[in-house]
């Protein structure tokens, strides 16, 4: 059974388990708020972004042109 994840503005972020055939919920079961659904555990999340560098590959020419 999935574990779907949602965001609620009251409670925070809660789990609930619901079959895959239910339809997610938009309201909170606790308070009644509009909640926002997270993507689910079982979708693989790829996070890019940070681990880059820019590779400043300065010439190293010695022009030295000096008079
Ligand atoms: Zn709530």
């Amino acid at each position: 059974m999935p574990v779907y994840e949602y965001k609620c503005p009251n409670c925070g972020h809660f789990e609930l388990k619901q079959s895959i055939k239910d339809d997610p919920i938009s309201n909170c079961p606790t308070c009644d708020a509009q909640v926002q659904r997270l993507i689910s555990k079982n979708v693989g999340i790829i996070f890019k972004g940070s681990g880059f560098y820019i590779n400043d590959s300065r010439s190293d020419s010695t022009d030295t042109s000096a008079s």
